[in-house]
């Protein structure tokens, strides 16, 4: 049954914008950040704790956590791939972490410079550890659906690491389409085999809209019961280490598409569509989200 109620986590901030490279100030990211608490976002993933050099967008990560301490209403991950990650993370004041794992060992080294073994082995150091801090996990697994170095990843394999995951003090779980290639028959299928694994944890599904598939794949998950979502405002993002990467399901379509649908976000659409408008003008290009630009004609009619 489709749920009547979705979780939409927000990466705008993380995803997002990790592959712009005019590089927002910490003060730039909270005035994105309130419009979007004021909008009703109550989740997000917030900065990732990589290094600098490789990803100079999040050079700021512990500023910051140190700035989203204030907004008690809402909820904020960090994307750690790293034992070192982890440690900054901890030592910021984080207390909830995405601890993450690529199933394609090709984009793993380029990630993060482990192989797939050397990366789960290094998962499940992280997982243990954040176990022993008290961290809120959300274990995630990256190109879940398919690399653009290997093509296909095999499903057995992303059950297995998602088996290795769980086994662990995880709370949540998130599938990762980082490269677009999913379908909505694989996701169907891919998604209930994982429920079956995640049991009573959340299962979120992390879904790029590369070949134009992202709505399409949202609607098979739902009709699996899926009910947690990542996107960010106007489809931004993209992973730096996958070739002919795009951006994330556009946060205001899917909105729109749920609430025309009858499910609850407990987003204004309006007011997303301002945090669009807004970072189009910051970075002076546009981006693929398309129920913004519809929405910012007032000549025409949408059905709300
Ligand atoms: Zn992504």
């Amino acid at each position: 049954m489709i749920p009547d109620r979705i979780v939409i986590e927000d990466q705008t901030l993380r995803d997002g914008i990790q592959n712009e490279t005019r590089l927002l100030t910490t003060e730039e990211k909270l005035e994105i950040l309130e419009a979007l608490i004021d909008a009703g976002v109550r989740r997000f993933q917030i900065t990732s704790f990589v290094h600098p050099k490789k990803v100079p967008q999040m050079s700021d990560a512990e500023k910051v956590m140190k700035m989203v301490q204030k907004f008690k209403e809402a909820k904020f991950y960090a994307l750690v791939l790293n034992k070192r990650g982890l440690q900054r993370a901890i030592q910021s004041g984080c207390s909830r972490v995405e601890i993450s794992v690529s199933a394609s060992n090709t984009h793993s080294i380029k990630n993060t410079g482990m192989s797939l073994n050397e990366a789960i082995g290094e998962m499940k150091e992280m997982l243990r550890a954040a176990s022993e801090h008290g961290l809120k996990v959300r274990a995630g697994i990256q190109c879940a659906f398919g690399c653009r170095y290997e093509g296909k990843i095999s499903e057995a394999l992303v059950l297995k690491i998602l088996e290795q995951q769980v086994s662990y003090n995880v709370s949540e779980v998130a599938l990762a389409d980082t490269t677009g290639m999913a379908n909505p028959l694989q996701v169907q299928k891919l998604v209930s085999e994982a429920q079956d694994i995640c049991e009573n944890r959340s299962l979120f599904l992390h879904l790029h809209d590369t070949e134009g598939k992202g709505l399409a794949n949202i609607f098979a998950a739902l009709e699996a019961g899926v009910q947690c979502f990542d996107a960010t405002v106007a489809g931004m993002g993209g992973c730096p280490f996958i070739p002919g990467a795009s951006g994330n399901i556009a946060e205001e379509d899917l909105v729109l598409m749920l609430h025309q649908m009858g499910i609850e976000t407990g987003i204004d659409l309006n007011k997303l569509v301002a945090v669009a408008n807004h970072l189009r003008e910051i970075f002076a290009k546009d981006f693929p989200g398309k129920v913004s630009k519809i929405l910012n004609r007032r000549d025409i009619k949408c059905i709300l």
